[in-house]
Formats: structure tokens, sequence, C-alpha cells
């Protein structure tokens, strides 16, 4: 704690994470030998930079960007960008200290690691966005690379970021270097099925769970947060299986619609119009718009936090439960609060943690990798079909992890120690390095 002050995020994310291992060390004593804990909690690397721009006015911003490359035991480090004023140094080691677990349950050759920045979006021109996004590309270039460190989006970066970043490490760097980004766009490298993975395979994740118990999504209710990249393409998998979605939100209000969401219109508001969620009501006039709502207040069988981190409180998981609510799938990373984790598991409802449940974006995003590497582009079936046998084997990972441990159905614990002895294997192979 003391080496990290004020970083509370970060202290939450590791707490989670140390307080499951305890069996796994005694199962395997030479990870405490080889200090594999003291080594997993602290970053490889951490840039802090300035990132200067002028908006359209030409008045100068001075915003903070930081990358912290924090295991790369299995791959290069692999982990989003997020914009958003909130954005501080302990909010991206929290991402990236989950991103080396969550990576290493994806089976796939990928470390860990998160970057982002202070900088707010919303509201910006293109031109705007534009600029920033290559004053802080100009100086996280010499970092990255597709051996080295392969950022993607996150809150506040979607195609349009990645575009800009992508094009300026291109001309600064003078190579056409697809797999150094992902997250890309269809015409210039990027993979089919990416854009939607993260919400798919949180709902693959969510339907995985259910089976496990002689259950599935069909004829479900189900309430979502948000209305970003994650929380769209949830509602939309929900909806193909079966299930009915009649809630979502974003950080100003909730949006009920006892019919179903209607994707078409929240595409066009969320994607296309780039507007608030309350927008939605001009479409469907019998939809229900709170402002300032608390979306955990809806009754429903499923709940799919996938808004950000600490959204879902000790107050909201006994709500959920005794409304009935059967399952809770984190899309987002961290969403809900240590003491909500806790009524979750007490009343023994399927809870998936953020690092199985949302697997599938850096999954898929390891597809695009292999894809560009191969200059090879595979179609949307091909591509959702890896996707979904990648969450079923996540799912059946964590489950039997559990159940070797001793705590069948605890998929925190599985995710941890599946995600923990697959990383301090490589890293003990490896040497003290
Ligand atoms: P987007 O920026 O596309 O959407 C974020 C959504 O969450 C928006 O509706 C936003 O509302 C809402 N939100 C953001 N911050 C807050 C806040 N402080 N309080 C309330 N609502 C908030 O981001 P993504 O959908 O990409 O990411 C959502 C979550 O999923 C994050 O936790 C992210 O780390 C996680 N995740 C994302 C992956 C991906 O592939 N994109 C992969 C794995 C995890 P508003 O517009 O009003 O700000």
């Amino acid at each position: 704690l003391h080496r990290n002050p004020g970083e509370k995020e970060f202290h939450q994310a590791v707490h989670e994470v140390l307080e499951t291992l305890g069996p796994v060390l005694v199962k395997y004593p030479e990870f405490a030998d080889k200090k594999i804990i003291q080594r997993i909690c602290e970053p490889e690397r951490q840039i802090i930079f300035r990132v200067p721009w002028q908006d359209d006015q030409g008045e100068i911003h001075i915003n903070r960007a930081f990358r912290v490359e924090f295991n790369s035991a299995l791959g290069p480090y692999k982990g989003g960008m997020r914009f958003h004023p909130s954005v501080y140094l302990g909010i991206i080691k929290f991402l990236g200290f989950e991103q080396i677990f969550k990576n290493a349950l994806t089976g796939l050759p990928i470390g860990g690691g998160k970057g982002g920045s202070d900088f707010d979006p919303k509201g910006r021109s293109d031109d705007e966005i534009m600029r920033f996004c290559q004053s802080l590309m100009t100086e996280l270039y010499r970092h990255l690379g597709e051996y080295t460190d392969v950022p993607a989006g996150d809150i506040g970066v979607g195609g349009r970021e990645i575009g800009y970043m992508f094009g300026q490490y291109k001309r600064i760097t003078n190579r056409y270097e697809s797999g150094v980004f992902t997250g890309k766009g269809l015409d210039w490298g990027g993979s089919r099925a990416r854009t939607e993975a993260t919400g798919y395979g949180t709902v693959f994740f969510t339907h995985e769970m259910l089976k496990a118990r002689g259950d599935s999504l069909d004829g479900k209710t189900v309430v979502v947060s948000g209305s970003g990249n994650v929380a769209t393409y949830a509602i939309e998998k929900c909806h193909e299986l079966g299930a009915k979605v009649i809630a979502c939100s974003d950080s100003q209000g909730i949006i009920v619609d006892e019919k179903g969401i209607d994707l078409k219109a929240l595409k066009q508001i969320k994607e296309i119009e780039r507007r608030r969620i309350s927008a939605y009501t001009e479409i469907h006039k019998d939809a229900k718009y709170v402002e300032g709502g608390n979306i955990w207040s809806v009754p429903c069988d499923v709940a799919l936090p996938c808004a950000t981190q600490n959204e879902l409180n000790a107050s909201d998981a006994k709500t959920l439960v005794e409304n009935g609510c059967i399952a809770v799938a984190e899309g987002a990373n961290m969403p809900t609060t240590p003491e909500g984790i806790l009524l979750f598991q007490d009343a023994k409802i399927c809870y998936g943690p953020g690092k199985a449940a949302n697997a599938g974006g850096v999954a898929t995003s390891a597809l695009e990798m292999q894809q560009n590497a191969s200059r090879d582009s595979w179609t949307f079936d091909y591509t959702q079909k890896r996707l979904e046998e990648i969450m079923i084997d996540i799912h059946k990972n964590c489950y039997e992890t559990a159940a070797e441990f001793g705590s069948e159905g605890n998929y925190v614990l599985g995710a941890n120690v599946n995600g923990f002895l697959r990383v301090a294997k490589a890293m003990t192979a490896m040497g003290v390095i």
C-alpha cells in the first residue's frame, strides 16, 4: 500500500486477486519462494507523459496520459486506452493489473497492459479529437510495437480514435504495422466481430453460467448498464438468444422500455448521432427516461453491468437479489464493489467477474493480431465461432479450477487462480526478470 499511495482502485483490484490465492501458494510453494506475487503486483514499466493540443478556437490544453506495461510473461503487453476525465494512475493500474489475468484466461499469447488519458472527448469536434490523438501518439509511438505493446479501445476510445492514433503511428514510424493496434476499421486491418466481441462474449459467458445450473437465457428479463460499445452488443446478443433487455443507461439517466430496448434506435442515437440516451424517448414515446435513475432498481432475472468501475454497490446488490435476480455477469471492469460481490456470493446466484466475463473483447483482439500476422481476413461467422469457443473454454476453466480448489461455482476464485497459474508458471520458467 505504501508504495502506491492514493491508488484506491488499484488496491481494490489487487486485494480481490490476492485474497483468493492462498490455496495456490500452499499447493505451489515455489511461487512464494520466487516472489511471484511481489513481482506481479509491480508493473514492468509505467509511462506518464504530457499531451498538449489546441482546440478549434486555438486555445491550448494540456492533458496527462499513461501507459502501464504491466506484465509480458505470456506475450506483448495488451490492453485498451481509456479517455475519460476520471483517469489517473490508480485507474490505469487497476485495469492493467486485471488485464494480466484476463488475457491469461483467454489462453492466447498476450501479456497485460493498459493506458489512457484524463482527456474528456465529450462535446469535442472530430478535428479536436484528431489533434489530441496525434499529439498523444507523437510520444506514445516509441513504446509500442506488435511484439512490444499493442493498445486497443476502452471507454471513450472507439474506431474513430484508433484510426487517428494508428494513422499517426504509421506516419511517424513509416511502417504499416497492422498488428500494433486492435479495434481497427475493417478496411484497414480490423477484424470482423471485434466491435461486437466484448458484449457478445459477456452474454456467451452468462449463458454458460446458466447452463451449468440447467438453465438458459431464453425468456429471461435482462438489465444492462451503460449504452456504449459493450452494452450495445450485450443487448444485441441477449435478444438473439431469446432474452429481453428492458433497461439500459448512460452516466446521466436510465431508459426503461418494457417492450424490449430497440437496438436500431439505440445505435442511431449513440453510434451515429453521438447523443445522450434520453433521446430514445423521442423515438419510443412509451419508454421511460429517469434522469439520475438507478438501473439496479429495475427488477430483472439477469443483470449485466457494462458501464464502469464500482457502479454496483452493496445496496444495489441487495436490491437485485431481493428482486429475484439469478445471474450477474460483468461486461465492465470491476463494476461491483467488494461488498456487492460478497452479497451475490452469499445469495448463491451466478456471478461472473469481469476478468472472465468480458475477456471476449481482448480475445478477439488477439484474433485480429493473428489475422494481421497472416495477412488474412476471416468471415464474421468464423470469428464469432472462435469467440464463442473461447468463452466456453474460459467458463469451463474457471468452473473446474474453482472446483479443484474446493470452491465450486466461485468464478472469482476460478478466474483469479486459473489466470494466475498460467502467468506464474511462465514467470518461474523465465527466471528472475
Ligand atoms: P464506451 O465509452 O463505449 O461506453 C461507456 C458507457 O458507460 C457509456 O454509456 C457511458 O455513459 C457509461 N459510463 C462511463 N463512465 C461512467 C460513469 N463514471 N458513470 C456512469 N456511467 C458511465 O466504453 P465501453 O463500452 O468500451 O466500456 C465499458 C466498460 O467495459 C468499461 O469498464 C471497460 O473497461 C469495459 N471493457 C471494454 C472492452 C471493450 O472492448 N471496449 C473490453 C473489456 C472491458 P456516458 O456516455 O454518459 O459517459
